[in-house]
């Protein structure tokens, strides 16, 4: 029945011409072959995978059971040699995923009951096992609405603090709604929820924070393909080229946030390269005191059997694209530690 509802609005999703003719011209020449396989899995919504991230402070018994009865795997190990440096293996975080494109129902908002899962693009983990938070940390989420990667980073670890913050008022509270439904009321306290212009925090507050993720507002690929008609497919285009400026503002703002030592996080979820690579480079070039640091050749091995990941020329950020049987993506992460 999940299948069936699931196929029912897929079918009626129709890619907007404008906006695909552009990606066309944009991915071939930046992606070369690579956008080939990308389009068609972009092209084809029946064919999407859904990960299912498991909430650890709600009640699951019997939920693995049924997920691994389905079909369901776990993306990231589970068990390894207690002298093992994996970073993953200390990581509590559990996301099912299946290799077909099934979709099990979402839970329902109840006040005072703690959803069991969050459904989700899998490679949206890959930024919060990025920033890799430890107990205690002081985190920054710049973007944080709807609140996905919010509620990621609470089953990584107990952050001392997590500050969640949305510029947009209806987003803002869909947020505060999210919180609600995953993380329970004794531990709340550890959350602050703001809607404040990301771009004012740092200087708002210099230096205070441990870790920050920067999930910036981006041409989010997978949905502007079916934008719902040709004029409203050329307007975002043109707001598409005001983004790299936002975006570069933001993650300046993360880095002015950030204490000396700490680690900023940058993602995105389009390929495109004005969005992704170029931002950090030229945040790179200016913001004095940052060094571009690679992401863990564990943690890409880990995820390497599920996530494609595509070659990018340069190799600024790693980039997840989707690919036939591997639809996760589009996702780009770039980690940046604040020197002094
Ligand atoms: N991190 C979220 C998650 O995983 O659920 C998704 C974030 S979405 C990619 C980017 C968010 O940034 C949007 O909700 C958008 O409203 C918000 N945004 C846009 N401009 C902003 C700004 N100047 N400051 C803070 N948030 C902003």
């Amino acid at each position: 029945n999940t299948l069936a509802a699931q196929c029912k609005s897929a079918s009626r999703r129709k890619v907007c011409k404008t906006v695909l003719k552009h990606f066309d011209a944009q991915y071939s020449e930046e992606l070369g072959e690579q956008w080939r396989s990308a389009r068609d899995v972009l092209l084809n919504p029946l064919s999407w995978q859904y990960g299912v991230l498991l909430n650890r402070f709600s009640d699951l018994t019997n939920l693995k059971q049924c997920l691994t009865a389905l079909g369901y795997t776990n993306l990231l190990p589970q068990t390894a040699h207690p002298e093992s440096k994996s970073l993953t293996t200390h990581i509590p975080l559990q996301c099912f995923i299946h290799r077909d494109p099934v979709r099990i129902p979402t839970q329902g908002h109840h006040p005072g009951w703690l959803k069991q899962y969050y459904l989700l693009n899998a490679a949206s983990l890959l930024p919060v096992l990025t920033l890799n938070v430890k107990e205690g940390e002081n985190v920054l989420d710049l973007c944080a609405a709807p609140g996905g990667k919010s509620l990621a980073i609470l089953q990584t670890a107990t952050p001392g603090l997590l500050h969640c913050n949305e510029l947009d008022k209806h987003r803002h509270d869909w947020l505060l709604k999210t919180l609600e439904s995953y993380f329970p009321p004794t531990l709340r306290h550890l959350l602050s929820v703001t809607h404040l212009d990301g771009r004012s925090i740092g200087s708002v507050r210099p230096g205070a924070y441990d870790k920050v993720l920067v999930d910036a507002p981006c041409s989010n690929d997978r949905s502007w393909l079916y934008t719902p008609d040709t004029h409203q497919g050329e307007m975002w285009l043109k707001e598409r080229t005001q983004l790299p400026l936002l975006q570069k503002e933001l993650l300046c703002s993360a880095l002015a946030a950030v204490r000396p030592g700490g680690v900023v996080v940058y993602s995105t979820c389009t390929m495109s390269r004005a969005e992704n690579q170029s931002v950090v480079e030229a945040v790179l070039a200016s913001y004095p005191g940052v060094e571009l640091q690679d992401l863990e050749q564990q943690l890409i091995d880990s995820l390497s059997d599920n996530f494609h990941f595509a070659h990018l020329h340069p190799s600024v950020g790693q980039l997840v694209i989707p690919q036939k049987g591997k639809t996760w993506g589009p996702m780009y992460v770039s980690r940046l530690r604040r020197i002094y």
